[in-house]
């Protein structure tokens, strides 16, 4: 370790925090990974998207997903991790009623993907030991003296990145679990809504006296569904743990439930493991087998991923502002797409205008054309737009009823195009100078009073509608009243 994460306990010992996180992350296919009822179950009616298959009715058999498989090697490729090409599902048992099978289908011996590594923001690697796919599990809803139970989301498609113990601040742990999200969203595998729990995090932390060989006992917090609550999460248990070792007691192997109103984590369970679940091959689906060509033809349009967003956009965006577009996949995309030399300017319009909209998650849901993009730049550059007339038409290109229409014919029927023919503005300029009303000013200019000009700028603009470029307008009036 090259950097110093040492935490500070009240009698002054030093304790090195090592995290590990394991995240679920549910993909974006149309059906189930084992059964072909609809997958995306939000809003819908509790048990309605319930096969057979979902329901362990004797006689069913799985059927795997191919879709799943696919998305699984982007996310793998996301990681910069190995694709296995033979991979296998196992059943891991337990019994509890959000699981009518009796075990999860899972990968437990011959995962699909195998090691890679994420690199955060901070340039800080972060190695991916290997993650699998598996069947999700039913939702249980406990009341006073009863529980219900609602099957939607059993076999929903997960995989489960495991990371290796390579974390040692709540920070990094937060930073790691925000650029996954990233990761599997431009990778375009999930959709990514944490609020209804497409991403879910379990967090492994442990603390040890500063230079010792050993890592110290960790604790599990589990279904952690925001960056926040994992960076506080792990703050909690750094502090609570170092807390315990003071008091000359030990930090017992378990389960901890996140409370995040209190702020706080609380015992569940003592940690199971692996022998407990007993786990055996699956004998109902045949193993995978994953040719290059197959892996090479799911991967051929593979996108930029952030790590080359920063690479490309190094010298365009400052990599704070950068660290913030990130966020926004399809905007980052889009500004992929764009001549570079107009960057900086949609980057101003973007931040100014669209990320100080209240709608602008709807906004960036359907971002205007590259091309219309590079011609209101354009535009811009030739000074047949104002900047404030550029950002006028900029938000219109978000506008449905404009789709399309492109972006001069937007400018023109809104009337900004600037006038910068040099012969048109020069006769614009006569006629206002012909004018009873402006004699006197003219009389002053001459005689020195320099800010009447601004009044005489303010006619010519009047005059020709507000479509004249001020800097030449004052130029030619300059000349004209030697
Ligand atoms: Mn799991």
């Amino acid at each position: 370790m090259a950097e110093d994460y040492s935490v500070t306990g009240k009698d002054g010992k030093k304790y090195t925090p090592t995290i590990g996180i394991e995240c679920h992350v549910q993909l974006r296919t149309k059906t189930k990974l084992f059964s072909e009822v609809d997958n995306d179950a939000r809003g819908k009616e509790p048990n309605s998207c319930v096969s057979p298959v979902d329901y362990a009715l004797p006689g069913m058999l799985p059927r795997l997903n191919g879709r799943a498989i696919k998305f699984a090697v982007r996310a793998g490729r996301a990681m910069n991790c190995e694709i296995n090409p033979e991979s296998r599902f196992d059943r891991k048992h337990y019994f509890y009623p959000d699981s009518p099978k009796g075990y999860q289908i899972t990968q437990f011996y011959h995962p699909i993907i195998g090691a890679g590594y994420v690199e955060l923001s901070s340039g800080r690697k972060i190695r991916i030991e290997h993650a699998h796919m598996e069947g999700d599990a039913g939702k249980l809803t406990h009341y006073a003296t009863y529980s219900l139970v609602d099957l939607n989301r059993v076999d929903t498609p997960l995989i489960e990145i495991v990371s290796m113990p390579d974390i040692h601040s709540a920070q990094d742990a937060h930073d790691y679990a925000k650029e996954l999200w990233r990761l599997m969203c431009y990778a375009g595998v999930t959709y990514g809504d944490l609020y209804n729990g497409n991403m879910r995090f379990d967090v492994n932390t442990s603390v040890a006296p500063e230079g010792a060989e050993e890592l110290g006992t960790r604790t599990e917090v589990k279904n952690l569904n925001s960056f926040r609550s994992v960076e506080r999460a792990v703050e909690y248990e750094i502090k609570r743990q170092i807390q315990v070792l003071e008091a000359g007691e030990k930090v017992k192997q378990e389960t901890r439930g996140w409370n995040d109103a209190t702020g706080q984590t609380t015992a569940q369970r003592s940690k199971e493991e692996a022998k407990d679940y007993r786990y055996m091959p699956e004998p109902d689906i045949p193993p995978v087998h994953l040719t290059e060509e197959f892996i090479e033809n799911e991967l051929k349009d593979f996108p930029l991923m952030p790590a080359d967003y920063r690479e490309k956009f190094r010298d365009t965006i400052k990599d704070d502002l950068l660290e913030i577009l990130l966020d926004y996949p399809t905007l980052m995309k889009k500004l992929g797409d764009m001549d570079e030399k107009h960057i900086t300017l949609m980057v101003n319009l973007f931040t100014s205008v669209l990320l100080a909209e209240e709608k602008s998650a709807e906004y960036l849901n359907d971002l205007p054309s590259a091309k219309d993009l590079n011609e209101l730049a354009e535009m811009n550059e030739k000074k047949e737009l104002s900047s404030t007339a550029t950002k006028e038409v900029f938000l219109k290109l978000f506008d449905p009823q404009m789709k399309g229409r492109g972006t001069k014919n937007i400018a023109k029927e809104l009337g900004l195009i600037q006038e910068n023919d040099l012969g048109a503005l020069e006769q614009i300029v006569d006629t206002v100078l012909a004018k009873p009303e402006t004699k006197k000013a003219q009389e002053d200019y001459r005689a020195g009073e320099e800010k009447v000009l601004g009044f005489l700028i303010g006619q010519v603009m009047k005059e020709s509608h507000g479509k004249a470029n001020p800097s030449a307008v004052q130029q030619i009036l300059r000349e004209k009243l030697k």
